[in-house]
């Protein structure tokens, strides 16, 4: 059986071993795998190369539809009016439009009649404001149905048990369309095993993308006015509140570690020069390299704040906007998906070491989210741009014809990764003992 000699070979099984715990997937384990499986890797990537290929043509006007009409967070009516219909004229797909009460949302369940996991894929489709599909979201959207449409299909061809979910996930860009959809348990009550998705880049291509965790906050400081030049003392400055946190936190800025970032903006700087401020707000944003790095950034940042207050007098409040978790990618599920992506040509991933390394990036997804809640991978393909994500020339490059095809083979290797997992129970069993190991966090 190709998937498990080809894990025995792999640099996943060296690098679990490096680790102190040596409780994770190990060798020994591994080795035990047979060679048991009547159907390869090989039939699973033909079958589903053949297929996507197959609806390219009627994929590509989805795309471009969805491209065409840009539209922002879960106002996304368009893009999940055209996938909610693309969807339902797919044979053994049930379809639920806005899902959860979330107009823009939509889940698409295909079962295969026998037990079995259950594998789910993302379909992204919000744009930015003003520049259009410069995310490259159509793409992603026709990724993960072409790659959800090409599993069902293979289950059905090779009798494969278990379910196969789409998930339509609006408002990526700051909305947290996933993690709405997370509290509102849809990803529970679906009891999807793993999750896929993609994102285009003009990076190159990455099994194992990790982005940064974020969290986005207003402050506010409430004082009290006087006449400033009159009677000051009978006031509280909220806006020097709010400036002695601003220089504490330009302080704090040289003592953080490599990827921790700070940034904020003051909306409310007080009201007139003559009046002591009574009130003063801003926007603030941290980032870090994991959600535990960004607690203990977030602790050090919310005594700065209480340092404002201290010093002033003023009462402050802090209301938590958006978190996004790191993605913390499954290398387990990347193994596979490297390899079926390898094997349809033009650009390599490398091994799972460098491949990590390769992945990283200071962006934020609220996939990191989902990533917390079961093994997860987001696949970064490559397309053909001068410019890159969030800004025009990336819209237009995301929506030729290069663009499109790359997409499909993203499609084609997330297929395959959740094929492999309804292939055969020991694949899913070694990803939720990796993704268990990372949330105690060891295997990191
Ligand atoms: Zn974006
Ligand atoms: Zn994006």
């Amino acid at each position: 059986m190709q998937l498990f000699s080809s894990l025995v070979e792999d640099d996943y099984v060296s690098i679990s071993m490096n680790e102190e715990s040596q409780t994770g997937p190990n060798t020994e384990r591994i080795d035990d795998f047979q060679d048991d499986q009547k159907i390869s890797q090989k039939d699973l990537l033909d079958l589903a190369s053949e297929y996507i290929d197959s609806i390219s043509e009627e994929l590509r006007p989805v795309s471009l539809r969805i491209h065409d009409n840009p539209e922002l967070n879960y106002g996304e009516f368009i893009a999940h009016e055209t996938l909610v219909k693309f969807m339902k004229s797919r044979k053994g797909w049930k379809v639920t439009p806005s899902a959860y009460g979330i107009a823009t949302a939509f889940i698409a369940e295909f079962d295969s009649g026998k037990k079995g996991p259950v594998i789910s894929y993302n379909a992204e489709y919000d744009a930015l404001k003003g520049i259009g599909h410069s995310c490259g979201h159509n793409l992603i959207a026709i990724c993960s149905v072409g790659a959800a449409l090409a599993a069902s299909a293979a289950i059905k061809n090779f009798s494969l048990p278990g379910k196969v979910i789409l998930f339509g996930t609006p408002a990526e860009e700051g909305g947290g369309g996933k993690i709405k959809l997370l509290k509102a348990g849809a990803y529970s009550d679906h009891k999807a095993d793993i999750n896929l998705i993609s994102h285009p880049g003009i990076v190159p291509a990455s099994a194992l993308v990790r982005t940064n965790a974020y969290m986005n906050f207003r402050v506010e400081y409430f004082g009290k006015e006087a006449h400033a030049a009159a009677s000051p003392w009978e006031g509280i400055n909220a806006l020097d509140a709010l400036i002695t946190a601003y220089n504490a936190l330009s302080v704090l800025r040289q003592q953080t570690m490599p990827g921790d970032i700070i940034q904020g903006h003051i909306t409310d700087g007080g009201a007139a020069p003559n009046i002591i401020h009574a009130y003063a707000a801003g926007i603030f944003v941290v980032r870090s390299l994991s959600k535990s790095r960004l607690e203990m950034l977030r602790k050090r940042v919310n005594n700065c704040f209480e340092a404002g207050a201290e010093a002033t007098g003023a009462k402050l409040k802090m209301t938590e906007v958006m978190a996004y978790d790191d993605h913390v990618p499954n290398k387990v599920l990347g193994v596979i998906c490297r390899k079926a992506f390898n094997q349809l040509g033009r650009e390599e991933i490398p091994t799972t070491e460098l491949d990590l390394i390769r992945g990283a990036t200071q962006a934020s997804t609220d996939q990191g989210n989902i990533s917390y809640m079961m093994p997860s991978l987001s696949l970064g393909f490559k397309i053909e741009s001068q410019d890159g994500p969030h800004n025009p020339g990336f819209a237009a490059a995301a929506r030729t014809r290069k663009a499109h095809d790359a997409a499909l083979k993203a499609a084609k290797a997330l297929a395959v990764t959740g094929l492999e997992v309804l292939l055969d129970e020991r694949v899913l069993v070694a990803a939720k003992e990796e993704f268990k190991e990372m949330l105690e966090g060891r295997g990191r």
